[in-house]
């Protein structure tokens, strides 16, 4: 699942290839860009940094030009050999590819890929409205609590912890086993979950978050994620499943011990 920690993993692969870099050949060879001139655009100039924030990805290229990709639920980004190498996914869903010497980092599926200005990165509110990123070495968890409280105290609190003005990086997966492991109820209102019981969410999941960005293995972390009707590890009650507020996301959780 693209969540903050497949970001990160996907730019600590995707920085040493480019970062500091010129590209040798960018392409874009999906249709929708075929006005768009991006290799031209971006011809000459180093990737300045590879950042990830929350579940967004940016290239910042030299002269004031940053890609800005979100996966959603069916991007990807990798890293493969420029040669020889059997791609994941066909090549026609290749949004972007860019190869510097041996390397190529392929962009497939967008569905959210743009070439926007520097500026225009510090305005827009799905980037500059972003909460603290959970998977960030430096993690504000005051100011976490600060935004939670100024949101909506009805809604649940597995539903308001998606929220990415809130805290950057948690999607539903995160959402799910976070609840779990701290043994709080996603279905509660967020006004009824204690900054205690808040912060064991988040402390819980946030060094699994990090360990996944630092090898890629985000799988081994699902505990009760798509086991409705199966027994609780902990407790041995029967998994519930249910979606859950105005995307619906499908939410796992155990009523014998997530209070
Ligand atoms: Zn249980």
């Amino acid at each position: 699942m693209p969540e903050g920690d497949t970001i990160h993993y996907a730019a600590n692969r995707i920085r040493p290839v480019l970062e500091g870099r010129v590209p040798d050949a960018i392409r874009t060879p999906h249709p929708r860009f075929g006005r768009d001139r991006w290799p031209e655009r971006l011809a000459g100039r180093a990737v300045r940094a590879v950042e990830a924030r929350g579940k967004h990805l940016l290239l910042r290229f030299e002269g004031g030009l940053t890609i800005h990709s979100h996966l959603r639920m069916t991007g990807s980004w990798r890293v493969l050999d420029a040669v020889g190498t059997r791609w994941p996914r066909a090549p026609r869903r290749a949004w972007l590819t860019i190869r510097r010497g041996e390397r190529l980092v392929v962009q497939f599926d967008g569905p959210v890929l743009e070439l926007m200005t520097d500026g225009r990165t510090r305005f827009d509110q799905r980037i500059a409205g972003l909460g603290p990123d959970i998977v960030a070495e430096a993690f504000d968890e005051a100011r976490v609590l600060r935004r939670l409280r100024e949101d909506d105290p009805t809604r649940p609190i597995g539903d308001a912890l998606l929220d990415q003005k809130t805290v950057a990086g948690i999607g539903n997966l995160w959402k799910i086993e976070g609840c779990w492991l701290a043994g709080v109820d996603p279905w509660r209102p967020a006004g009824a979950v204690s900054d205690d019981e808040v912060l064991a969410i988040v402390r819980a999941v946030r060094p699994r978050m990090q360990q996944s960005a630092r090898d890629g293995m985000q799988d081994r972390f699902k505990t009760i994620y798509g086991t409705a009707g199966r027994p609780c590890p902990r407790c041995g009650t029967l998994v519930r499943s249910r979606a859950m507020g105005d995307t619906g996301r499908m939410t796992w959780w155990c009523p014998g011990c997530q209070r």
